[in-house]
């Protein structure tokens, strides 16, 4: 037999041997890990560099093995059938004075082009691989709904929630030998926990401990003021000095995709020094029909509940649907969903030391009863970078490369980007710097931007008088129309789609408005169109057209007073938006209005 066949053979044999419990578990918190942070390429077998802190250094072996499971079924080249990756537990301990000399088997691990770097803490993370890596990522313990379907493919048993709950928090090289195939897992996990005399403490899902804290994420606007004070409540609260019905028990985080509300709670619960557990309705419907679906959820409030006290992220809650616009042959499901969600919120006791953070993009589509006071009654919302938030996640996402450039430039080019834009342009420079085996430079960076066109001065003036307009009226109107300005923004660049400038308004909250106040809204949005008017004697076509465009706000506001509101013409009522919103007049908070100008 020739040596390739004999390898050959024998991988297929290790391939063929029993998965094992903690390599099922360290796989799925890879795959987890790297989908949670935008690296889905990674698992596709494309380039990449990827550094992992372990949470515990006694099981890096399982980790390593796990990730190399991961990579050879994803990674072989086309020509040669080989697998064409590395994937190393980096021990070395970091050299103290002196900088070390380059070291060789460094080089020659940045030369390969998949890349997975296990490390047990940060700092002993190479310069060099932490400058090269698309990511750094930190792993967290395994939480009970992966340790339970781990233990149900091993064992062939459901295993009950609280021997799961028993051994959480344990090094997966020792779980290892409690989950066994066929093996009744319940006595001995009986006999670890007698042993062990565990503490409810010690029983808890380790809190994100690895995850930066609200501190060190910029950009978070008014979450993260909320989020501050809700660590000193959360602190009170487990000292015994402030009551459970004095916490902020939910929130509702609100804001385009990708500005980082996943990441805040994450932040939270770091701030917080409380375990995180996140969750979407997708996730709970991957589990099956809607009984499954329902006992998932349950499940996941259960779970938080005893791992109190913790944070339960709920992400997209939109996709639960809104019951006042439910329509078809799903909406006896989404009801039934949309109740039992309900149900989980509710009751102040029973979820004790429990705060619920729903997320969403789209605000508008959330029903009304999930945003009461008691539930996720307070609302923050998490806007578009500016540009200092922007130098801070470029920062951030640099890890202290490149400190001493100026960022103004760059910052500026990324107007409009979410954090998850600005981490993948860093990412890409990285990439690119890596392929031409070179340091990492601000060049990388501009490389990868979306191109910018200059506006000549006449448009500029044009965008900045338009603009002025709103504001000037907006201000001389907030008041009657129940708006104030929240900010105008002109652009001098602009991306091939972009718009040149906008104005956000805010409604004032509490404020109840008549036929004036939505009279006055529409002179707000039609005075940009106004002002271009007075200055330049016609208007461009930049205030009309598109679906944010200033005159289909006007007209859309102008059709509900007529039709859904009863402020003109009678008072019937037609709904001329069908089942729809779009003539609907939502008094909600967040009708921030962005009256764009081209
Ligand atoms: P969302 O939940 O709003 O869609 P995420 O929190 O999932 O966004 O963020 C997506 C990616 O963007 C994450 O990998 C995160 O690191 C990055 N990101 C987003 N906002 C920020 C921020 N303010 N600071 C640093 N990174 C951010």
């Amino acid at each position: 037999m020739n040596n390739s066949f004999r390898l050959r053979r024998m991988r297929m044999m290790d391939d063929r041997r029993a998965p094992e419990f903690a390599k099922i578990v360290a796989r799925c918190l890879i795959v987890r890990a790297l989908r949670r942070a935008s690296l889905r390429y990674a698992l596709y077998g494309q380039p990449c560099v990827i550094a992992f802190v372990l949470p515990l250094a006694s099981d890096a072996d399982i980790f390593v093995e796990a990730a190399q499971d991961i990579l050879r079924s994803r990674c072989r080249s086309r020509d040669r059938g080989a697998a064409y990756y590395k994937v190393v537990y980096w021990n070395k301990p970091r050299p103290v004075g002196k900088p070390s000399a380059p070291d060789t088997n460094l080089r020659e691990m940045l030369a390969e082009n998949r890349l997975f770097v296990f490390v047990s803490e940060m700092e002993s993370l190479p310069p060099s691989i932490r400058s090269a890596s698309d990511a750094i990522i930190d792993l967290v313990t395994p939480d009970i709904d992966v340790l339970k379907m781990a233990a149900r493919t091993i064992t062939k048993r459901n295993v009950p929630d609280d021997v799961i709950s028993a051994v959480a928090g344990e090094p997966l090289s020792l779980l290892n030998e409690v989950f066994k195939p066929n093996r009744d897992p319940v006595p001995i996990v009986r006999r670890l926990t007698r042993a062990r005399d565990v503490g409810p403490d010690q029983q808890r899902i380790r809190s994100a401990v690895e995850q930066p804290t609200l501190d060190d994420i910029h950009g978070l606007g008014e979450a993260a003021v909320w989020g501050r004070e809700l660590a000193k409540d959360l602190a009170d609260f487990r000292e015994g000095l402030l009551p459970w019905a004095d916490v902020d028990r939910g929130v509702f985080v609100s804001g385009p995709t990708g500005t980082g509300k996943t990441t805040f709670a994450q932040a939270l619960a770091r701030t917080c020094n409380v375990p995180i557990h996140i969750h979407s309705l997708a996730r709970w419907q991957a589990k099956g029909y809607l009984n499954d679906l329902l006992k998932a959820m349950r499940a996941a409030f259960d779970e938080a509940r005893r791992a109190a006290p913790c944070i339960l992220f709920v992400d997209e809650i939109d996709s639960f649907g809104d019951r006042e616009t439910l329509d078809g042959k799903n909406e006896q499901y989404c009801r039934e969903v949309i109740n039992a969600f309900l149900e989980c919120l509710d009751g102040i006791e029973a979820r004790e030391g429990v705060v619920v953070i729903g997320a969403s993009n789209m605000p508008g589509k959330i029903d009304k009863a999930i945003l009461r006071p008691g539930r996720l009654g307070k609302h923050v919302r998490i806007p578009l970078p500016d540009a200092e938030a922007r130098i801070g996640i470029l920062r951030h996402h640099l890890r202290g490369e490149l400190a001493s450039e100026d960022m103004k430039d760059i910052a500026i080019r990324l107007d409009g980007s979410s954090g998850a834009v600005i981490e993948q342009a860093v990412r890409d420079a990285r990439r690119k710097a890596r392929s031409e085996r070179r340091p990492l430079t601000v060049a990388d960076l501009q490389h990868g931007l979306p191109p910018r066109i200059a506006l000549s001065d006449e448009a500029f003036a044009l965008a900045c008088v338009h603009e002025a307009g709103h504001v000037v009226v907006g201000h001389l109107l907030g008041n009657e129309a129940g708006r104030y300005l929240v900010e105008a923004r002109t652009f001098r660049e602009i991306t091939h789609d972009g718009s040149a400038g906008w104005t956000a308004f805010r409604q004032t909250p509490g404020v109840t408005r008549g036929k004036r106040a939505y009279l006055a809204q529409i002179t707000i949005l039609v005075s940009g169109i106004a002002a271009e008017a007075i200055s330049f004697g016609e208007h461009t076509d930049g205030g009309g057209g598109g679906d944010d465009s200033d005159l289909r706000h006007a007209t859309l506001i102008a059709a509900a007073m007529h039709v859904s509101a009863g402020m003109v013409g009678g008072s019937r009522f037609g709904d001329a938006g069908g089942r729809g919103q779009s003539t609907r007049l939502r008094n909600s908070e967040e009708s921030t209005a962005r009256y764009g100008s081209r």
